[in-house]
């Protein structure tokens, strides 16, 4: 099993680490190229827009977008979440959208909390107790499509005046999406969830 992880900017390393904890195999995607024989792609925490600017200079945006249409199987974390949505709010009018999971999302709308929040969160499927989940500047989840399953959520916040729990953990197939980065809190099981998820392509 090779899995990817998109090394344009944010935390590759830390999700290289995870997957090499799991017995993985990992490949950094810099070049459109790169993404040949993938069995699945992890794309990082970090910044969408940043991002977003070198997946256009770098030839991946379109063939990542076809490898996804085709069913490679995804994990996002973060800006890798706000990356796969299918709408961005709040992002750059020209900001990649590979339109892999029917969510909409809102950058940075996590209320007073903005800049960064701590918490423990059970996710459903998950073994072994709640995943302590930091969340740095994370988007919000506005909509979510009807095949969309919601496996975690936290109450948006009272700084934005509103206290609706919000998805964070959503699953759409083989596309899996964290609000948060489970690779900061050196947990793997939501990458263990994509491997599960190649797994069974495999079969
Ligand atoms: N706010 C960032 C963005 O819009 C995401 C932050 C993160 O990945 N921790 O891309």
């Amino acid at each position: 099993m090779l899995v990817g992880v998109l090394a344009l900017q944010g935390d590759i390393e830390e999700h290289r680490a995870a997957l090499g904890d799991l017995g993985v195999e990992s490949r950094p995607v810099r070049r459109a190229d790169d993404l040949a024989g993938l069995d699945g792609i992890v794309l990082p925490g970090g910044e969408s827009t940043t991002m977003s600017m070198l997946l256009e200079s770098s030839g991946i945006a379109d063939r990542l977008g076809k490898e996804l249409a085709s069913g490679l199987p995804a994990f996002g974390t973060c800006a890798g979440m706000i990356l796969l949505a299918s709408k961005i709010l709040d992002g750059r009018p020209d900001q990649v959208c590979l339109q892999a999971i029917e969510l909409v999302v809102r950058r940075n709308a996590f209320g007073r909390q903005v800049e960064s929040f701590e918490s423990e969160l059970s996710v459903v499927g998950l073994e072994g107790g709640p995943m302590h989940a930091v969340f740095i500047r994370a988007p919000v989840v506005e909509e979510a499509g009807p095949d969309v399953e919601v496996l975690a959520s936290v109450a948006l916040g009272r700084g934005a005046g509103d206290d609706s729990l919000r998805p964070v953990v959503c699953r759409q197939g083989r596309v899996i999406v964290a609000a948060f980065h489970p690779e900061l809190a050196g947990d793997g099981r939501l990458h263990k969830m994509l491997l599960d998820q190649v797994e069974l392509e495999g079969d």
